[in-house]
Formats: structure tokens, sequence, C-alpha cells
């Protein structure tokens, strides 16, 4: 395995970092810089930035309109993009539901579907989780019944990242309750205008609107928009979530992040305390790791071999590294770190409403509170920690025993 990269990767590398430093807005940067919350106009411009440049597509072959990179090309564009403060493209359109529109889609449904994905003029959310169906995702309840040329669908999703702002939802249904329960699911692209879909908010424990319920009341959607055949939606949804883990792990924000805690200790006076860069060694040292890890399936893939196995371990490897950040971060502000206060995730916010200022000291302290907070998920989306931690034990080291 070859973990250095080529003359070509750099040069591709360098290419790169030019254009994002031409192309990303500096208030956008300087937003991702300071955690701040960024808006939904934020990322769609983004979006809409790399979409133009044929970008926003990094993962897809060229046939389909993307860059045709290669999986270290790809984490390089990434590894850029954060490094310069882009933000983070949410993966359920591009890197999600394409992958299994291009596999398992008709030519029509790719034609319809692929180009707005790519230029980021369409949003996706996706549809699996429901209440009582998380970690046991073969129970999904919301129910598909076919009249004629269409299906109607009543049921409720839970959990929806980002359904405010999705123009479609990818979603699982039963479309029959025969056999093992895998066997009676379906994948259905809804349109989220559709009459009978509504979209109810859920505040997290940071405060923000980043999930919500999306319940369907005899929602019409064409059979036109299911995806593959009828009852085999269990190996597209096992085909697209290993994709979503893969993502997960996103090393490449960590050691952006990584930066900003050390800023963060040497602005509260921390940094030069052994103790506590010893606590930023061991991250970083984790985050080297994890990078050699994603480097190791990237190379495997390059290489023809099968490497989604070890999804699951980026996975867990790659929330808890993000938790820990979050938490160093907290532990660098001392005190100062505890206040919450939703309103200092705004740019330019200065704690003008305090009667004394901002009562954590440095500006820089006052959003640490929200993104602690949120990175609670971490441990739990995508499939959770625990669940993850018995698939590697059946994967990883039952096949390394067989
Ligand atoms: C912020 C956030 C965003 C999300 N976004 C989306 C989204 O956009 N779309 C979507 O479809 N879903 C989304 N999810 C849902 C997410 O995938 C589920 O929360 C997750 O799969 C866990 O399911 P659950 O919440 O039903 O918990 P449960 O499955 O009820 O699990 C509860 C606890 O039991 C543990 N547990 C369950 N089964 C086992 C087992 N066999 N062995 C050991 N421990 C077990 C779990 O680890 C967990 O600690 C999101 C969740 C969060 C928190």
């Amino acid at each position: 395995m070859e973990l250095n990269f080529s003359a070509e990767e750099q040069t591709f590398r360098m290419a790169v970092r030019t254009w994002v430093r031409e192309n990303l807005p500096e208030d956008l940067a300087q937003k991702v810089r300071m955690g701040h919350r960024l808006h939904a106009a934020d990322i769609r411009l983004w979006a809409k930035i790399l979409g133009k440049k044929g970008w926003l597509a990094a993962s897809w072959p060229s046939r389909f309109g993307g860059p045709g990179w290669t999986g270290i090309q790809k984490h390089l564009f990434e590894r850029e993009c954060m490094a310069a403060g882009a933000p983070r493209i949410p993966p359920f359109g591009p890197v999600m539901v394409a992958p299994v529109i291009m596999k398992f889609g008709t030519a029509d449904q790719h034609a319809r579907f692929l180009p707005g994905i790519a230029s980021g003029d369409v949003w996706w959310c996706q549809g699996y989780s429901e209440p009582g169906s998380g970690s046991d995702l073969a129970s999904v309840k919301t129910r598909a019944t076919r009249t004629g040329d269409t299906y109607v669908v009543n049921g409720q999703k839970a959990w929806t990242t980002f359904g405010q702002h999705a123009d479609w939802i990818f979603c699982l249904v039963r479309t029959s309750n025969e056999g093992k329960p895998q066997a009676g699911i379906s994948f259905l692209l809804i349109d989220m205008r559709s009459p009978g879909v509504t979209v109810r908010p859920v505040k997290l424990l940071d405060g923000e609107h980043e999930v919500n319920e999306v319940f369907f009341d005899d929602v019409s959607v064409p059979i036109a928009n299911l995806i593959g055949e009828e009852n085999h939606g269990w190996t597209y949804a096992k085909h697209l979530l290993g994709h979503e883990r893969t993502t997960i792990a996103d090393v490449n924000s960590a050691r952006r992040e990584l930066e900003r805690l050390k800023r963060i200790a040497k602005t509260n006076g921390v940094y030069d305390d052994f103790r506590f860069r010893d606590e930023i060694a061991r991250l970083e040292v984790d985050i080297i790791a994890l990078e050699m890890m994603v480097l190791r399936v990237l190379a495997a893939e390059g290489s023809g071999q099968a490497s989604l196995d070890v999804a699951g371990l980026l996975k867990i490897r790659g929330s808890e590294v993000r938790q820990r950040y979050t938490e160093l971060m907290m532990l660098a502000a001392g005190p100062f770190g505890m206040p919450f206060v939703p309103d200092a995730m705004e740019a330019g916010w200065q704690g003008a409403s305090f009667p004394f200022g901002f009562p954590g000291g440095h500006a820089t302290n006052a959003p640490l509170a929200s993104a602690y907070f949120n990175m609670r998920k971490t441990s739990i989306y995508g499939g959770s920690n625990e669940v993850q931690k018995n698939i590697v034990a059946q994967t990883v080291f039952g096949s390394l025993q067989a």
C-alpha cells in the first residue's frame, strides 16, 4: 500500500487549492472557521458554486456528469475544501441517493433526477427512520399501496435532517407484509411538495432546528418514482448506507477543527499547559490514524478490492473524534464554555444584549456549547455506534476468524 501522494496527485491538489481559494466566499469561510451558524442559503450558495464547476458531483463517474476522479483525488478535494473553511454539503443528494439512482434507476430516472442534484438546484432528504424503526430499520411501517399507476403513501418518518429545506425525500416504504420484514420494503422517491406531506420541526439539545418529523397522509406518488423493483428496496438501502457511513468519518473537517481547537486553547491560555497539550496530541494522533484508515480504504478501492466492510469502523472512530474535539474546546474554555447562548451562533454576534458583554469572556468561546451539544448526535445518526460495533464484530472480526 502506497500512502504518499504521487506527483500527479500533488499537482491535482494544488489546482484544487487555487480554485477553492478563488471561489469560496470569504464571509462564508469565516463563519465555518468560527463555528457560527450556517443558514440554508449559505450552504446552497457553495453547493451551486461547486455545481457550476461540476464538482458537487465529486464522487460521480464521468458518464453521469461527474469529474471521474479517483478515490484519492476525491479525498484531496475534500481536504482542500475543508481546510479552506468550505461548508460541508449535506450528503443526501450527491453522495447518498445519487449512487442508488445511478446503479438501480432507469435511464428516465437518471435524466429526471441526476442533473438537479449535480447542479445544487434540487435538495434531498432521507426518509429511513420512523418512530420505533431506527436500529431495527427493517421494521418500517410507512405504507405504500399501489392503485393503478400510483402508490398511495401513509405513515411517518422521524429525524429527517433538513426536511424543511428539501425538495425531494427518498423513502423506505412497506409494500408487502409477506415473508421477512426486509422482503417487503420498496425504495420510493417522493416530491416534498406533494399534497399530504407535512413537515414538523424538532428542536435538538443545541436549540437548533436541524431535524424534523415528516408525515404522509394519502400522498399520491407515481410508480415512475419507484427505484428498481418493488419489494427489493432493502438491497438499495444497504448500498446507500455504506456510502453514508464512509462519509460520516469526515476526517477532513476533523483536521480543520483540530486547528480551531489549538486557536481556542491559545486564546484561553491553556495551550502551554502540558497536560492539555497531551490531550490535543492524543486527538491529533487519532485523526492521523483515522485518515490512514480512510486512505487504506481508498487504496483498496483503487486496486479493485471490496472495502466497505470497514465503513462501520470509520463511522465509529469518526464520530468519537468529532465528539472529542468539541469536548476539548469546552475544556479549553473552562467555565467560559458553559453559557449556552443560541444567538451566539450567529456571525457578527458580540454579546451586545448582555449588560457586561458576553459572560464567556472572549467571543470565540460563545458558540462552543452549541457545537458540543450538536456533536452528541454523531454516535447516534447513520446507525448508532453500538449497532455499528455489532456489525464490525460480525463482518470484520468474524471474517478474520473464518
Ligand atoms: C441528529 C440526527 C439526525 C438524523 N438524521 C436522519 C435522517 O436524516 N434520516 C433518517 O432516516 N434518520 C435520521 N436519523 C435517525 C438515526 O439513524 C437513528 O436515530 C439511529 O439509527 C438510531 O435509531 P433510534 O433513534 O430509533 O434508536 P433505537 O434504535 O431505539 O436505539 C436506542 C438505543 O439502543 C441501542 N441499540 C439498539 N439496538 C441495539 C443492538 N442490537 N445492540 C446494541 N445496542 C442497540 C442503540 O445504540 C441506542 O443507544 C438521525 C438521528 C439523529 C440523532
